[in-house]
């Protein structure tokens, strides 16, 4: 065979396997032209999970009707000023999408440029253009899309259910919305609408918009710079986590990026604060002067390299680890355990006056000297001191709850901190494996069944694994499209959050392999579970059940730590209080 220039249509369509790899890339390409224009408002539908029909309806400032049939050649941009690759300053440079996607479906692009008295708009089917025709349109663009892929039958085969391609068409939009909190977003399919975000007044806002006003609730909030390099967003408190790495959303200077490297230090970071198999939530946006970063990886432009990458990933685990260390209490026991472990080893031996103690000593005693204190008054006036029989009760008689979260017990020779939830997980853990061992887990019924919207592919999810849930106590069925209404729950949860936990569970089952039984994998699922059972942090405890957790407690193995490798309690001997007020 000679050789051959290849045919524009031909060139377009392998461009379009690199661009348009399933309906979602097309969707995200679309989005970022309409941001590109300036849009404050971006509709979007996605019917058959986009392959049947996409559009995407922006209120941006529109193409004149004589560039209608540039944009949809190849190499056609308006966005490139001066030639310079190094600074790109827009979602799109590259002038491939519109031919790409073009090539591969049939494209309608309608415009009607700001004040414009009327639109314009021009089809493409298989790569051949069409005559520009009016359009009926308020100002600003609109694209549809039919029948993607229809004419490269291989990419249709390769297509998931149309529930997992609108599940991937809506993260991109969620992704897209987050670096442009001020843009107001819709998607829907037709019946549904999964996203509906009203402009919003700020990043959190935004956030908590898509992630839930939980994480807002519980999030650092990350400004750091480091050589000219910009970090802001925010981060959850380790207590707030998920089973997968899914919600973590990283941007570099405004585009959605999915970066190893960068999710490598993200763990990094978090390293002291969560066990391997539990990831924070976060947004993270770099702002990178664009000489020292290259978009230009790969043409869907999520993957970045940086000219220093070191200095990067040390921005992202400096700025993290600084907002942990500075955050709450739940970082701030660790640290006190470490302190007090110290104690016991004799790594300090005889006396120092209270003002020469080291650093972290000091803030030991000051963590569980303040709590003590406060609490003090609401003790009933004449407790007996109780007798504890150390051989029999080692971690004490339960004195008092503070903070919701850490119950107090006094030992023959000192006294115990327990962290109520931690130590809960552990114990629902150990007993979920004893009774699936001894014939099955007890249920208990809701009295209220919970419906819970999870999005079709997590109900479908949840509903595959029916059997097998029930079998570890949780009894659930499909209820309507994307929901599931749960009957009964596993009975040694006692009060759950019922929501919190299928949605955990969901979550779990999409990274769990499909080939592996729950039971294979009950340390997570159970962990998963306990999370959510009723002596979480916050809840308060009477007397009577603070004493059966320490019971429990002390009957059960590995009841020192918690699923996540954290301690569930920490003790303090008298003789190490007394060094602490310079006693001994
Ligand atoms: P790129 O975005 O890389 O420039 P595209 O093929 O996505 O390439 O788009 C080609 C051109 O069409 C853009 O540069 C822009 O001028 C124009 N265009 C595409 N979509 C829109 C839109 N929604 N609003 C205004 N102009 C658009
Ligand atoms: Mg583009």
């Amino acid at each position: 065979m000679p050789i051959r220039r290849l045919s524009e249509s031909i060139v377009n369509r392998i461009a379009a396997g690199e661009v348009v790899e399933r309906p979602a890339s097309a969707v995200k390409e679309l989005v970022e032209n309409a941001l590109d224009a300036g849009a404050r408002r971006i509709d979007v539908t996605v019917r058959d999970g986009g392959q049947s029909l996409i559009t995407v309806a922006d209120d941006g400032h529109g193409i004149p009707r004589d560039e209608l049939a540039l944009a949809l050649e190849r190499h056609a941009t308006s966005k490139l000023p001066d030639d310079d690759l190094w600074s790109i300053a827009t979602l799109g440079f590259r002038g491939e999408a519109l031919p790409s996607v073009a090539s591969v479906s049939r494209l309608t692009l309608a415009s009607r440029p700001r004040g414009a008295a009327e639109g314009w708009k021009i089809a493409v089917e298989g790569g051949r253009l069409g005559g520009v025709e009016p359009a009926a349109l308020s100002e600003g663009t609109r694209v549809e899309v039919r029948d993607l892929f229809f004419a490269t039958p291989a990419r249709l085969k390769f297509l998931k259910s149309p529930r997992t391609e609108l599940d991937h068409a809506v993260d991109w939009v969620h992704r897209l919305a987050m670096a442009h909190p001020h843009v107001a977003f819709t998607l829907g399919d037709g019946a549904r609408t999964p996203v509906r975000l009203s402009a919003a007044l700020s990043r959190l806002d935004r956030l908590a918009q898509i992630l839930g006003r939980d994480f807002a609730e519980n999030a650092l909030t990350i400004d750091a710079e480091r050589d000219g390099v910009r970090l802001t967003g925010h981060a959850s408190l380790p207590t707030l986590n998920r089973p997968t790495s899914r919600e973590q959303y990283l941007f570099v200077n405004g585009r959605a990026v999915r970066d190893k490297q960068l999710l490598g230090a993200v763990r990094a970071a978090y390293m002291d604060f969560l066990a391997v198999d539990r990831h924070p939530v976060l947004a993270l946006f770099l702002e990178v002067p664009p000489a020292a970063v290259d978009v230009n990886v790969h043409p869907a432009k999520t993957e970045v390299r940086f000219r220093d990458s070191g200095s990067v990933r040390g921005l992202i685990v400096g700025a993290l680890k600084h907002a942990l260390a500075a955050a709450g209490h739940r970082a701030a026991t660790t640290v006190a355990g470490q302190t007090l472990a110290s104690f016991r080893t004799g790594g300090y031996g005889g006396y120092a006056a209270p003002a020469s103690l080291p650093r972290g000593m000091t803030e030991a005693a000051a963590a569980y000297q303040a709590p003590l204190m406060q609490a003090a008054p609401s003790l009933p006036p004449a407790a007996p001191e109780p007798s504890v029989e150390t051989d029999v009760q080692p971690l004490g008689a339960a004195r008092c709850q503070l903070h919701g979260t850490y119950i107090v017990a006094q030992t023959s020779d000192g006294l115990v901190i327990v962290d109520q939830h931690a130590a809960h997980e552990r114990l629902v853990y150990e007993r979920m494996k004893a009774s699936l061992a001894n014939g099955g887990i007890k249920r208990q019924g809701l009295l209220l069944p919970e419906v819970i919207e999870l999005g079709e592919t997590g109900a479908a999810r949840l509903v595959e694994r029916q059997a097998e849930l029930a079998e570890l106590g949780l009894v659930l069925e499909a209820f309507g499209q994307g929901a599931v209404v749960v009957r009964e729950v596993p009975a040694l949860l006692g009060q759950t959050n019922v929501s919190g936990l299928v949605r955990d569970l969901a979550d779990e089952l999409q990274e769990l392999d499909q080939a592996l039984s729950l039971k294979d994998r009950l340390a997570d699922v159970c962990g998963t579970l306990a999370c959510h059972g009723s002596v979480r942090a916050g809840r308060r405890l009477a007397p009577s059940e603070m004493d059966a957790l320490l019971r429990q407690m002390e009957v059960t193995p590995h009841a020192g730590q918690c699923n996540h490798g954290r301690p569930t309690y920490v003790e303090l001997k008298l003789a190490d209080i007394e060094r602490l007020f310079g006693r001994r």
